[in-house]
């Protein structure tokens, strides 16, 4: 990474739609300083009032959804479709937070011999915020929805694709009511991103990202001793133990490995599969894999669309003509299609040792890996020879077994007999080089609160 500019340019088309300056480094303290000065009011107001602003977020995300949908389209190339079903899963997640917040916040008394002890919630201060264009308004809701209900202010550095989306977002929020200030985008530079970290009144960082940034930032919030949380990559192994459906697998894996042209931290990336059904599984997802189409993201007939960029769709390539060189078998895909746009076909390997980049890389795209094992230890052992450690799932007609095999896997998240997801309600985040915290849920409201004692004798 760098500095480079903030622009609109069509994965589609390939085509700069528009571009736009950076933030100038001597206008940041003064940015913070707004911030901070939002967030003493922003703080005070009854929890109710907040939680109330949230819900007309929810509910702008929800009427909005198809301009937003198609903005993203226009940005990272998501099918039209996904789109506008992100819009509306993160109408859901900041109606979660209205609804739920306020009672997740309420204090919690401890138990003592005389008095009282009680635990409160309070905000912290200023956030950073650094997310990613895969799901350029879910990764804002997951900060922005807990953190507005619980008080905190937040200035929010989006990827430097996505420009137009970030300001529709920031919009959508003033047009709920949100006091100005609570939230600001920033089009930063990435070399000013200390600059932000170090300022007195920023009390957190948070970055969704690959583990580069985020070793990146984590030195830098380490330095200047703010907290911080980290959502990071993923190489997230899909076992396959048993398949009494082997087609229902098949698609469950097929999805999980494709949806969002394989742009998402937690899809299915390693296809690990007993011997037994190997054959049938691998012959299902080939064949699944052979007739994923590339085409026009608006067009809802299309079954792929493009990566977010060329330079993401040359890199995923990189790794797949690595892997081939060195003696991988091409099950479906391999390549480029001929076309204008950041395609990659929907790629399966088999064959893939631990000399390739394919066996230790997180692939950021629809190139999946199958491995043949013959034994529950051998798959537990593959599944977890990854730095990372986000999600994992495990398909098996016996619900034991599957239990048996997931409790080994190191995963931040584990999903049973179906494929990795998200909800508001469902906490999310990894171990290992996948990151620490978790965002959504419950828990997902404390990582940037002040959870502070309040002891009467
Ligand atoms: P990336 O390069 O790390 O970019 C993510 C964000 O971090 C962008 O806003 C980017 O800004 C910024 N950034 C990049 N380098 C930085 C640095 N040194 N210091 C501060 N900020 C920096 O990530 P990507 O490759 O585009 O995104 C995909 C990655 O995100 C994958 O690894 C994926 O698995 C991971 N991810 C994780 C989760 C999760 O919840 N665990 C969710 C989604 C994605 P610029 O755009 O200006 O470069």
């Amino acid at each position: 990474s760098g500095d480079r500019p903030y622009a609109t340019v069509n994965p589609t088309t390939g085509r700069t739609e528009q571009e736009f300056p950076f933030l100038d480094s001597s206008e940041i303290d003064g940015v913070v300083d707004r911030a901070h000065a939002a967030f003493q009011e922003w703080r005070r107001r009854p929890v109710e009032e907040r939680a109330a602003i949230v819900g007309r977020i929810g509910e702008l995300m929800r009427e909005r959804r198809e301009e937003l949908g198609a903005l993203v389209t226009r940005e990272m190339g998501k099918r039209l479709e996904e789109a506008t079903g992100e819009a509306v899963l993160v109408s859901n997640i900041f109606r979660y937070y209205a609804e739920n917040g306020p009672r997740f916040l309420e204090p919690r008394p401890i138990d003592v011999m005389h008095g009282e002890a009680l635990v409160v919630n309070e905000p912290t201060g200023v956030l950073l915020a650094i997310e990613p264009w895969n799901f350029p308004l879910y990764q804002v809701s997951r900060v922005a929805a807990p953190n507005l209900v619980l008080g905190n202010a937040i200035v929010l550095k989006h990827a430097e694709n996505n420009p137009q989306t970030a300001l529709a977002i920031e919009q959508l929020f003033r047009d709920a009511g949100l006091p100005e200030g609570v939230y600001t985008n920033l089009f930063l530079r990435i070399s000013d991103v200390e600059q932000v970290i170090a300022h007195p009144h920023v009390r957190g960082v948070t970055l969704t990202g690959s583990d580069r940034a985020g070793s990146s930032v984590a030195a830098l919030a380490g330095k200047h001793l703010k907290k911080s949380v980290l959502e990071l990559g993923g190489n997230d192994p899909f076992i396959v133990l048993d398949a009494p459906e082997v087609g229902r697998t098949v698609k469950a894996a097929a999805i999980s490995r494709t949806m969002n042209s394989g742009q998402a931290c937690i899809a299915a990336k390693r296809f690990i599969v007993m011997d037994d059904v190997y054959d049938d599984f691998v012959a299902g997802l080939t064949e699944t894999f052979r007739s994923l189409q590339p085409g026009d993201p608006t067009d809802p007939s299309t079954s792929l669309g493009p990566l977010s960029s060329e330079r993401a769709a040359a890199a995923l390539t990189a790794q797949v003509q690595d892997a081939i060189d060195k003696g991988a078998t091409v099950l479906a895909g391999g390549g480029r299609p001929d076309r204008e746009g950041a395609f990659v076909e929907a790629t399966l390997l088999a064959d893939v040792t631990p000399e390739m980049r394919a066996y230790r890389e997180e692939l950021f795209g629809p190139v999946g890996v199958v491995h043949r094992v013959s034994s529950e230890e051998e798959a537990v052992r593959l599944a977890n020879d990854t730095p990372y450690g986000l999600s994992a799932t495990v398909f098996s007609g016996d619900t034991e077994r599957a239990r048996r095999v997931a409790d080994q896997v190191e995963s931040g998240m584990v999903w049973i007999n179906s494929p990795s997801g998200t909800s508001p309600e469902l906490p999310f985040g990894g171990v290992k080089q996948s990151g620490y915290g978790r965002e959504l849920s419950e828990l997902g409201m404390f990582e940037f609160a002040n959870r502070r004692l309040v002891r009467t004798a």
